[in-house]
């Protein structure tokens, strides 16, 4: 798929006051600082349209940008931000899972980890989440470049093999770099595949 335009639309606290859902879906989650934004920019090509920082936890709101006119593409709040009080916290956390559970046109989650850490406890609940509420995601390793291939090959293979202790099949799975768009062309042709099904 090419991104011809990438428009950006609303940014809401509240998953009901988000445009109505005439396109269908693909939002983006991850830690603070996990590449999200980056990714996102690197995606649909554009340098700023998600706002990149070194501030982790700045992005709290939904963010809706609508692709090609036919597909919303969500920029979600970073999750397991440490340096929130635990009020503020939860009240994101409930914005993110009401958006999650509740928006029909949500068609995938795109879950991102850094591909250079282990698996995080964080991560790994919020996965099990979303299998429990039946939202389909794919796993994002984000920030590829910042290994070597042997450790890029080495950590994907941990990570596989941590979740298939507990789990039965893996979700799709991508190995990505915003520095270099690694992995942009693949992401979007998964959506396309999606979008097209
Ligand atoms: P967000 O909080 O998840 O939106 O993370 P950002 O996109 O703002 O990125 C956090 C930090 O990681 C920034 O300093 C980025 O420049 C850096 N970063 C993000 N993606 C990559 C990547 O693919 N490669 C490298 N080397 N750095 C990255």
């Amino acid at each position: 798929m090419q991104v011809i335009s990438a428009q950006f639309i609303t940014s809401n606290t509240d998953y009901l006051k988000c445009p109505p859902d005439k396109y269908p879906e693909f939002a983006f989650i991850g830690r603070s600082n996990v590449g999200k934004s980056s990714l996102i920019n690197s995606i649909t090509f554009h340098k700023k349209l998600a706002k990149t920082s070194q501030t982790p936890g700045k992005t709290q709101l939904i963010n809706h940008f609508l692709i090609n006119d036919n597909w919303y593409l969500v920029d979600l709040p970073g999750y397991g931000y440490a340096q929130v009080s635990k009020e503020k916290r939860k009240e994101f956390e409930k914005m993110i899972l009401d958006y999650l559970i509740n928006r029909k046109s949500l068609t995938c989650l795109f879950l991102l980890v850094d591909l250079r850490l282990k698996p995080q406890p964080v991560d790994i609940a919020f996965m099990e989440r979303m299998a429990e509420e039946q939202i389909p995601f794919y796993i994002v390793f984000t920030k590829a470049d910042k290994l070597s291939q042997k450790q890029v090959d080495d950590n994907f293979k941990h990570y596989q093999e941590f979740l298939l202790q507990s789990w039965e099949a893996l979700p799709k799975m991508f190995i990505t770099s915003a520095e270099k768009h690694q992995g942009r062309e693949e992401i979007l042709a998964s959506i396309q595949e999606l979008i097209d099904s």
